[in-house]
């Protein structure tokens, strides 16, 4: 078997942690098979390294900021070859350069396009484990590029693609995926399986445990992915492609506390200004979610929308520079406001799973403020302050029952 293994930042932290992974390496390629380890920066490395690049330019080159940045990744790989060395097994450790992993040009949230695998292959067929560096790639410019934060798990399910490899195991600190965040819903239990579409939905809000491009690139590839601990020997969560009948009314729920909300008060009733509104924040590459417009009061009407907090101020500055031009009268941002979402498959085929969601929400007094739904998702948006009562008394409606 050809077994692509990626062990996160945490569980390469310290030295007792290298080895810890090497030796699980290890004893699957003394099974006989093929490993191709792909590793993230030790611990909080690429934070650090970004608050360095802070100390010296607080708006630093992005071409330099990759180039900075993908040194995380090179330490973990030289450690780890250096571990299973001094274990008397034989391996290489590769950076983007070497196993040629060809990325779109974009620093910083580069996407790959192609992945050469003529020298793992060969490294392979050495009898070596080979140790890629995750996170990076090359551009056409032979310039170093990242794939944004935690895409280390996307060059896994890249390289298990490219490779055709038997198994996709992703490592981290937690045991696999669960029904709700642990820390907040103590009775949350972890899934044994997910389908693509329900871990995306999941990535997308916030629930971390995987990059959002590496579920898609699964997806796209039939990747069946593998989360579960680097410290224990648990199972794990299957993430794959799940079929109608087996599919959960609702797989979990989640919490998103970066989110902001803009209200756009008093603007126009006539056809195009949402088009114009939204049509100039996508131009400037802003995300928005949960939008609501108001049913038309005489001339005027209003229209509130979600954006990332980390981006609600560039939102409220553009929208100031338009106010004219979009005849909005007041501009209004809130930030102590999350969003909590259900996200299940079985969604599609049952009537009543909103009312439930609404049922249990009203049973502990929080307030609705926006509502917003997709095909497996339903998503609310609440007061900050309501968040961790919302989701345990939601998760126990529908997965404690
Ligand atoms: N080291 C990178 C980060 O911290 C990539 C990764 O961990 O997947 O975001
Ligand atoms: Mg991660």
């Amino acid at each position: 078997m050809l077994i692509v293994k990626k062990f996160g930042g945490s569980s390469v932290a310290d030295k007792e942690r290298i080895f810890n992974v090497a030796n699980r390496c290890i004893e699957d390629y003394k099974k006989g098979n093929q490993v191709v380890v792909v590793l993230s920066a030790m611990g909080d490395t690429t934070d650090e390294l970004i608050e360095k690049a802070q100390s010296i330019n607080p708006n630093p080159p992005k071409r330099e900021m990759d180039m900075l940045l993908a040194c995380g990744e090179q330490t973990s790989v030289a450690l780890m070859s250096m571990a299973m060395a001094s274990l008397g097994v034989p391996s290489i450790s590769l950076n983007a350069f070497q196993v040629a992993m060809h990325t779109t040009s974009k620093y910083s949230n580069a996407k790959f396009k192609r992945i050469d695998t003529d020298r793992i292959c060969s490294e392979l067929d050495l009898g070596k484990i080979v140790i890629v560096t995750g996170f990076q790639g090359i551009n056409k410019f032979d310039d170093i590029t990242t794939l944004g934060r935690g895409g280390s798990d996307t060059t896994a399910v890249a390289l298990a693609a490219a490779l055709g490899a038997d198994a996709c195991e992703i490592y981290t600190d937690v045991e696999g995926v669960y029904t709700a965040d642990p820390r907040i819903v103590p009775n949350a239990k972890k899934m044994k399986e997910i389908s693509y579409d329900e871990m995306l939905e999941l990535a997308s809000l916030g629930a971390k445990v995987l990059h959002n491009r590496s579920v898609e690139m699964a997806k796209k590839y039939g990747v069946t992915l593998v989360v579960r601990s680097s410290l224990t020997t648990a199972e794990g969560t299957i993430v794959k492609e799940v079929k109608g009948v087996e599919s959960m009314l609702v797989s979990g729920v989640a919490v998103d506390k970066n989110t902001a909300r803009i209200a756009l008060i008093g603007v126009k009733n006539s056809p195009g200004i949402a088009f114009k509104v939204f049509d100039l924040l996508a131009k400037h590459n802003i995300n928005v979610d949960v939008i609501i417009q108001s049913i038309g009061r005489e001339d005027t009407k209003d229209i509130s929308f979600t954006v990332d907090e980390a981006q609600a101020r560039e939102a409220v500055q553009i929208l100031k520079e338009n106010k004219e031009r979009l005849t909005i009268q007041k501009i209004m941002e809130e930030e102590n406001v999350a969003k909590l979402s259900i996200v299940g498959a079985g969604m599609q085929t049952h009537a009543g799973v909103a009312a439930k969601m609404f049922e249990a929400l009203f049973d502990v007094g929080v307030n609705i403020r926006m509502i917003a739904t997709s095909e497996i998702r339903i998503t609310v948006l609440i007061n900050l302050d309501d968040v961790d009562r919302a989701m345990k008394a939601v998760h126990d409606k529908f997965i404690d029952d």
